[in-house]
């Protein structure tokens, strides 16, 4: 979270926003093991009564957690598409193997915003992935 006061001021408000988002989720308590216990509490009419105490930070997070979350994997989907792999058409040695290049930012391929894509969202990381230069 460094802020440099010579970057683009809409660059600042956009590292704001998602600094909110991602400070507003770290404080909102999880209710992932919580879940698994109601779903078997899912009544016939498909429903599942929940008496809880919420906390103020779990109520900001609710507040927004559906339109955070649609809007970020909107951007991952439209990263997808933007960062994907085709042949650099280059003389290479390997012809079965030609060198691939982003389409988008012509990073050797997988490029680094897929990477990052890859590590935060494809399950860890995989090892499958050759080195980018
Ligand atoms: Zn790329």
């Amino acid at each position: 979270m460094r802020t440099d006061r010579s970057e683009d001021p809409h660059r600042q408000r956009l590292r704001e926003r998602l600094e909110a988002i991602l400070i507003r989720t770290e404080k909102a308590t999880s209710w992932h093991d919580k879940v698994g216990r109601l779903r078997s509490l899912v009544n016939h009419e498909g429903f599942v009564p929940v008496h809880t105490k919420l906390a103020g930070e779990d109520l900001d997070f609710l507040a927004d957690a559906r339109d955070d979350l649609l809007r970020f994997s909107e951007l991952g989907l439209r990263l997808f598409d933007l960062h994907q792999p085709r042949d650099a058409g280059g003389i290479t040695s390997d012809s079965a193997n030609p060198i691939l290049r982003c389409r988008s930012c012509m990073w050797r391929w997988p490029c680094p915003t897929f990477r990052a894509m890859s590590e935060s969202f494809g399950g860890g990381h995989d090892s499958t992935l050759p080195e980018s230069g």
